[in-house]
Protein backbone atom coordinates (compact mmCIF):
# COMPACT_ATOMS: atom_id res chain seq x y z
CA UNK A 1 0.00 0.00 0.00
CA UNK A 2 3.11 2.08 0.53
CA UNK A 3 5.95 3.46 -1.22
CA UNK A 4 7.61 5.25 1.67
CA UNK A 5 6.35 5.88 5.11
CA UNK A 6 3.88 8.71 4.51
CA UNK A 7 3.57 7.99 0.50
CA UNK A 8 1.01 6.23 -0.15
CA UNK A 9 0.17 4.18 -3.81
CA UNK A 10 -2.76 5.24 -6.09
CA UNK A 11 -3.45 1.33 -6.78
CA UNK A 12 -2.53 -2.20 -5.40
CA UNK A 13 0.31 -3.36 -7.58
CA UNK A 14 -1.05 -6.63 -6.74
CA UNK A 15 -4.86 -6.42 -7.62
CA UNK A 16 -5.44 -2.86 -8.98
CA UNK A 17 -7.89 -1.82 -6.02
CA UNK A 18 -7.98 1.68 -5.60
CA UNK A 19 -5.92 2.46 -2.27
CA UNK A 20 -5.52 5.93 -2.39
CA UNK A 21 -9.17 7.19 -1.44
CA UNK A 22 -10.42 10.65 -0.84
CA UNK A 23 -10.28 12.79 2.09
CA UNK A 24 -11.77 11.35 5.32
CA UNK A 25 -12.03 8.08 3.84
CA UNK A 26 -9.30 6.60 6.00
CA UNK A 27 -10.62 8.47 9.53
CA UNK A 28 -12.13 5.02 10.47
CA UNK A 29 -8.54 3.55 10.53
CA UNK A 30 -8.03 5.90 13.55
CA UNK A 31 -10.65 3.85 15.63
CA UNK A 32 -9.02 0.57 14.59
CA UNK A 33 -5.71 1.87 15.95
CA UNK A 34 -6.99 2.81 18.89
CA UNK A 35 -8.87 -0.31 19.30
CA UNK A 36 -5.85 -2.62 18.70
CA UNK A 37 -3.61 -0.23 20.55
CA UNK A 38 -5.78 -0.34 23.89
CA UNK A 39 -7.12 -3.82 23.39
CA UNK A 40 -2.79 -4.64 23.20
CA UNK A 41 -2.41 -2.66 26.16
CA UNK A 42 -5.26 -3.87 28.19
CA UNK A 43 -3.33 -7.64 27.54
CA UNK A 44 -0.12 -6.91 28.23
CA UNK A 45 -0.92 -4.41 31.66
CA UNK A 46 -3.21 -7.76 32.75
CA UNK A 47 -0.47 -10.03 31.96
CA UNK A 48 2.42 -8.15 34.00
CA UNK A 49 0.22 -7.13 36.88
CA UNK A 50 -2.12 -9.68 37.36
CA UNK A 51 -0.30 -12.42 36.18
CA UNK A 52 2.98 -11.63 36.99
CA UNK A 53 2.10 -9.33 39.64
CA UNK A 54 4.57 -6.63 38.81
CA UNK A 55 4.32 -3.26 40.97
CA UNK A 56 2.28 -0.72 38.76
CA UNK A 57 5.18 1.87 39.06
CA UNK A 58 7.44 -0.38 37.48
CA UNK A 59 4.82 -1.18 34.52
CA UNK A 60 3.46 2.15 34.17
CA UNK A 61 6.12 4.18 32.16
CA UNK A 62 6.72 1.03 30.17
CA UNK A 63 2.86 0.96 29.19
CA UNK A 64 3.07 4.93 28.53
CA UNK A 65 6.01 4.59 26.12
CA UNK A 66 4.01 1.81 24.32
CA UNK A 67 0.75 3.40 24.07
CA UNK A 68 2.80 6.70 22.19
CA UNK A 69 4.86 4.35 19.95
CA UNK A 70 2.67 1.26 19.15
CA UNK A 71 0.07 3.44 17.13
CA UNK A 72 2.55 5.10 15.05
CA UNK A 73 4.09 1.34 13.93
CA UNK A 74 0.71 0.04 13.39
CA UNK A 75 -0.24 2.86 11.15
CA UNK A 76 -0.21 0.99 7.99
CA UNK A 77 -1.47 -2.01 9.58
CA UNK A 78 -5.06 0.04 10.22
CA UNK A 79 -5.15 1.46 7.13
CA UNK A 80 -5.27 -1.69 5.77
CA UNK A 81 -7.61 -3.31 7.86
CA UNK A 82 -9.96 -0.69 7.67
CA UNK A 83 -9.72 -0.81 3.51
CA UNK A 84 -10.17 -4.44 4.01
CA UNK A 85 -13.25 -4.07 6.76
CA UNK A 86 -14.49 -1.70 4.07
CA UNK A 87 -14.17 -4.18 0.80
CA UNK A 88 -15.86 -6.67 3.23
CA UNK A 89 -19.05 -4.54 4.38
CA UNK A 90 -19.53 -3.05 0.99
CA UNK A 91 -18.31 -4.86 -1.97
CA UNK A 92 -19.18 -1.76 -4.41
CA UNK A 93 -15.68 -0.12 -2.90
CA UNK A 94 -13.96 -2.91 -4.63
CA UNK A 95 -15.44 -1.77 -8.54
CA UNK A 96 -14.82 2.00 -7.83
CA UNK A 97 -12.55 3.49 -10.06
CA UNK A 98 -13.29 6.85 -9.63
ZN1 LIG B 1 -4.38 -5.97 -3.82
Amino acid sequence: MYRSFAKMNNRCSNCDLRIARPGGYYLGSVYVNYGITAATMTVIFLTLRVGFQIPMKTIIWPLFAFCLIFPVLFFHHARALWLAIDCQIDRSVMDDDG
